[in-house]
């Protein structure tokens, strides 16, 4: 399903782009705004819930910041914070659009490459399975309106 080619900090890609196209390189990579990294890839097939992985990366670089720098410090946590409220599909689709804008905020607005690592995963989220995140919140939200309906 995707492939996240250098480790957490870098974007991930869809699978299929991965299997039929990847060249693991640093320029092949880079042309798809993703990175070679650490080159420590991560596969997750099809049964893998890329909200909920990319929400872990999240939540991991959120308790790392040691929070000297505001973008991540308060960055990092709005991130996961939204993320969270995405996995249980309670965010609303609006927010998709600013969990990115936030994420541009933060890159590159920090003293340390932390701030950067919490901010590509959701890059790549957005860009990659924008489709898969809205169905998310979507269905959450019919399932919610079919139990009020029901009582
Ligand atoms: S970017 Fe680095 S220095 Fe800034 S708060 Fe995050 S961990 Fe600390």
């Amino acid at each position: 399903m995707a492939v996240i080619p250098g480790g957490s900090s870098v974007p991930c890609l869809p699978g299929k782009l991965m299997q039929d196209e990847c060249i693991m390189d640093f320029d092949w990579l880079r042309d798809q705004k993703s990175g070679l990294g650490t080159a420590a890839a991560i596969v997750m097939d099809q049964y893998t819930d890329i909200v909920k992985a990319i929400w872990r990366l999240s939540k991991f670089c959120q308790h790392e910041s040691c929070g000297q720098c505001t973008p991540c410090r308060e960055g990092a946590g709005w991130m996961m914070r939204l993320t969270d409220r995405l996995v249980a599909g309670e965010a609303e689709v609006e927010e998709i659009d600013m969990l990115l804008d936030v994420s541009t905020q933060v890159e590159g607005h920090t003293i340390c490459v932390l701030g950067d690592a919490a901010a590509r995963p959701i890059q790549g989220l957005n860009r990659h399975f924008g489709d898969e995140t809205e169905d998310r919140i979507t269905s959450a939200r019919t399932g919610r309106d079919s139990a009020v309906a029901a009582e």
